[in-house]
């Protein structure tokens, strides 16, 4: 009579609910879920165990039981673990438990005080936001809310001082920023514009400049001027269906750039891929908008199982989603008022004029956005809690945790604590 091991693959993911468990091959994608047991909840609860490192020992009558032999033939069929005999390895096979910590390397920054910290923390920023002015004189019905869920132009108050933009961005000159985008209201009627560009050229970042259609047909050679600056220029386009004539048919130069299409129904949907056909567009993006379409939502951005589990998953994404936002971490965005945000939705973490330590620190330590992971009451309790995307700004605005068809309750956000995000 001997003894077993079993392990699992370092890159085999395992979760667990009350009543189920999903493996996960990272490497293939492959996956299997099976309904728990009194018998293999515990052994799928050693194994999850960190201090077990993958590898449980089995007794020859555990490993005779059909319950753990059903558990081990899943992990076989998709090449996520396997049983060897303790006579051909007396020693536990090693299998490294899958484990990242940024909120620890995050409070080893803190430690070193709040300048330096703050210093340190600049380091995790990659993508600044700016809305350069606030003026336009169209009337979107989607205005005041668009900019909260992606990134749209909005009206707003105030308009930037361009050398507290340079300010602000040359204090990321030597750390990881790799996307400034520029947008307003009507960016293109900013009159720094170009100045800007040129004077932030030299820090060889990627700069985005962000422009609604409707503000294309008076502002033609400014948008060929950012253009051949180097720029990377993408249209803006919302309440597709209200678009005048001549409007559409600045699709023909709109063509040329990357177009985001804003969608809020399945007939704006339809006008889209009727527009994309009709003008050969090809690079483009379809971004869905909440406006109380509640139908249009549940049919094209709840997630089903199968969407889920047919997305890519790798070791690194689902160790990233266990501690900070896929969507918000590292961002900040600075409106043309001067308020400073990780997250539009979220509290203001100050002015522009502001030394950034002081910005970053107030995100780390009070803010609600680079470190808002899946941990709301919905979700803990879902084996794709981390495979699941990040809470997102969608998730704000339909005042719900789950944007899914997987676990059903109506647990809505209160409007008092819509803002802090439900947890
Ligand atoms: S074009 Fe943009 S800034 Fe102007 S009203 Fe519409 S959403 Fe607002
Ligand atoms: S949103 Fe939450 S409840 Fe829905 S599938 Fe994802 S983790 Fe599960």
């Amino acid at each position: 009579m001997s003894d077993f091991w079993l392990y699992l693959e370092s890159y085999t993911f395992l979760f667990e609910s009350e009543t189920s468990a999903l493996i996960l091959n990272t490497v293939s994608n492959q996956s299997c879920e099976i309904e728990l047991n009194e018998v293999n909840r515990i052994i799928i609860q050693k194994l999850n165990n960190p201090t077990n490192v993958y590898c449980i020992s089995l007794t020859e009558s555990e490993f005779s039981n059909p319950e753990i032999g059903q558990f081990i033939y899943s992990l076989q069929r998709i090449f996520a673990g396997d049983v060897i005999s303790q006579t051909i390895s007396h020693k536990k096979p090693i299998s490294l438990f899958p484990f990242i910590n940024v909120k620890e390397d995050v409070k080893n920054i803190l430690s070193k005080g709040p300048i330096l910290g703050g210093e340190k923390l600049k380091m995790y920023v990659n993508e600044i936001t700016i809305y350069l002015d606030s003026d336009c004189e169209n009337h979107c019905e989607s205005c005041s809310t668009g900019y909260k869920q992606t990134l749209f132009c909005r009206k707003g108050e105030g308009n930037l001082n361009p050398d507290q933009v340079i300010d602000f961005i040359e204090a990321f000159s030597n750390y990881h920023l790799n996307m400034i985008n520029f947008i307003g209201g009507n960016v293109l009627n900013y009159p720094h514009l170009n100045r800007l560009i040129t004077e932030l050229w030299k820090y060889k970042k990627n700069i985005y400049i962000y422009i609604n259609i409707r503000h294309i047909n008076k502002f033609v050679e400014e948008m060929n001027t950012v253009n051949k600056l180097g720029c990377h220029v993408v249209i803006l386009l919302n309440e597709i269906a209200m678009l005048k004539e001549n409007t559409i048919e600045l699709l023909n130069i709109a063509k040329n750039f990357r177009i985001i299409f804003i969608v809020t129904s399945i007939s704006e949907k339809e006008l889209v891929d009727h527009i994309v056909m009709t003008y050969n567009i090809l690079d483009f993006e379809i971004v869905p908008f909440y406006l109380n379409n509640q139908d249009f939502f549940e049919e094209f951005v709840y997630l089903e199982r199968e969407d889920i589990l047919s997305m890519s998953h790798t070791m690194n994404s689902i160790l990233r989603k266990k501690v900070l936002n896929e969507f918000d971490f590292g961002k900040l965005t600075v409106l043309a008022d001067g308020s400073v945000f990780s997250n539009t939705n979220q509290n203001q973490l100050g002015r522009i004029g502001q030394p950034i330590h002081e910005l970053l620190i107030n995100e780390i330590e009070i803010g609600n956005s680079w470190f808002r992971i899946r941990s709301n009451k919905m979700c803990q309790g879902c084996i794709y809690q981390w495979l699941c995307p990040s809470p997102n700004n969608f998730e704000v605005m339909a005042r719900k945790v789950n944007l899914c068809h997987i676990r059903h309750t109506d647990q809505i956000c209160s409007s008092s604590n819509l803002g802090k995000f439900l947890e």
